[in-house]
């Protein structure tokens, strides 16, 4: 790999004005600014490198930009996406989010982290894996939707209509950074979510609050309802649930225990004592990492403005996610929570379906986690650090799930200060360039492994 690893620091400059030259393109799907643009751009620069490429469109949304190239036993899908966050706020940032300047072997700009980087460092390893090597080994699915920052919101449509397109045996997730110590970082799944307003009703209009004798207060009413969710120790109470959750099993639990976890760290950044419940060490990260949550988000009812006023609220309403794992579908806990509250009395309680998203997970065995492990140590020169998975949730498990494909993610171009959907996004020069030395280096790992 040495001709392939020297072609790109031949070419590094280049390589990083064709990021600029994406970054400078504003594709900000929650406000829907230059979406088909940035599609269009995307487009051809998979054509560009000699990928058979087009986009699909998926119902109202952004389009995919699909492409496809090389042949081989192995076939591997790369996901990212092109949309980014919106900017705001403008007056925080030190120059233009889409001037894509470059101070200090830094790159500034929305998106250069997530998740522009990372697209455009797998298309120039590509090119230079082609101009020094000949052929890929294996076949490439490029995967590029628009609506990540907006929830993915129809990228589950786009998996069930073009199911025939997306066969593959490995697929490398979005992206990722190297965390604080600059450890590479690889991680194998995700918590579902769900995530519902409940809402309840009084008198049908506000009323003076010495009605409070007589006439039901619905705020009150959802105080009561969620006070049946948990308990003072934190634990959930929804009928049901924990019969759901499991241990992780003992394979899992090792790689706990070789995570780094700076907990002083994050107990003095939040500005708090201790975790709940008191737990250190592992035990906190086998919590965090796989217990299921119940969080209120919001809450809004009555008259919350300075000063007083007596009133007595016409309706209540809050919001409400659950982190989800394993066994734990979104439509399964929507149905246990409906349950819980009829058999409490709260039957007047509306629950409001917002978003759900399942778990996502594969195995610490699967060749294309094998092969980005392979690759980390050889690039990074370090043992990977590997969390079987995160607290967060994300659309990966219409990939692991819903098509069956092992996928593995982090490893990406960011760092830890990335700063992403923040102000002063960026990426260092340097981690670029090795993140595409990175990605020759995976593809060859992994079509070793057919
Ligand atoms: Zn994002």
């Amino acid at each position: 790999m040495e001709e392939f690893k020297a072609y790109i620091d031949e070419n590094a400059e280049r390589f990083v004005a064709e990021l600029q030259r994406l970054c400078q393109q504003p594709s900000i799907a929650a406000q829907k600014v230059g979406i088909e643009e940035t599609a269009e751009m995307v487009l051809s620069m998979l054509q560009r490198i000699g990928a058979r490429a087009r986009l699909i469109p998926v119902a109202e949304g952004s389009p995919v930009v699909y492409g496809t190239i090389g042949e081989g036993p192995r076939t591997l899908i790369f996901y990212n996406h092109y949309d980014v966050q919106p900017p705001e706020p403008l007056e925080e940032w030190k120059s233009d989010p889409f001037a894509a300047e470059i101070r200090q072997g830094v790159l500034y700009a929305r998106g250069a982290a997530d998740n522009k980087g990372d697209l455009v460092a797998r298309l120039m390893a590509v090119e230079a894996y082609q101009k020094t090597r000949g052929e890929l080994p294996l076949k490439l699915k490029f995967v590029f939707e628009g609506e990540e920052e907006i929830g993915s919101i129809h990228l589950g449509q786009f998996v069930e209509e073009n199911r025939g397109l997306l066969e593959a045996d490995g697929c490398i997730w979005e992206g990722g950074s190297k965390d604080l110590s600059g450890r590479p970082v690889i991680y194998l799944g995700l918590k579902g979510i769900l995530y519902v307003e409940l809402r309840a009703k009084g008198a049908k209009r506000d009323l003076h609050s010495s009605w409070a004798t007589l006439v039901p207060n619905p705020a009150w009413r959802l105080v009561w309802a969620l006070a049946s969710l948990k308990d003072e120790n934190d634990r959930l109470t929804v009928d049901g649930l924990m019969n759901h959750v499991e241990e992780p099993p003992p394979e899992e639990t090792d790689l706990l225990r070789q995570i780094p976890f700076e907990e002083k760290k994050i107990k003095a950044d939040f500005g708090i004592p201790h975790f709940l419940g008191g737990v250190k060490g592992v035990e906190a990260l086998k919590r965090h990492l796989y217990g299921p949550t119940c969080t209120i988000c919001g809450f809004r009812s009555g008259y919350i403005g300075e000063g007083s006023k007596t009133v007595l609220p016409s309706e209540a309403m809050v919001k409400l996610d659950f982190r989800l794992v394993p066994d734990l579908e979104p439509r399964l806990v929507l149905d246990l929570l409906r349950k819980h509250l009829d058999r409490r009395g709260f039957k007047d309680i509306e629950i409001v379906e917002m978003t759900g998203e399942q778990f996502a997970k594969s195995p610490p065995d699967a060749p294309i986690v094998q092969a980005a492990l392979e690759a980390a140590r050889t690039i990074y020169g370090q043992e990977p650090v590997v969390y079987p998975n995160l607290a967060g949730s994300g659309p990966m498990y219409h990939f692991s799930k819903a098509l069956g494909i092992p996928v593995a993610s982090g490893m990406g171009v960011s760092h830890a200060q990335s700063r992403i959907h923040a102000p002063n996004e960026n990426i260092k020069i340097a981690d670029y360039i090795q993140g595409i030395k990175y990605i020759g280096e995976l593809i060859v790992r992994f079509a070793e492994k057919g």
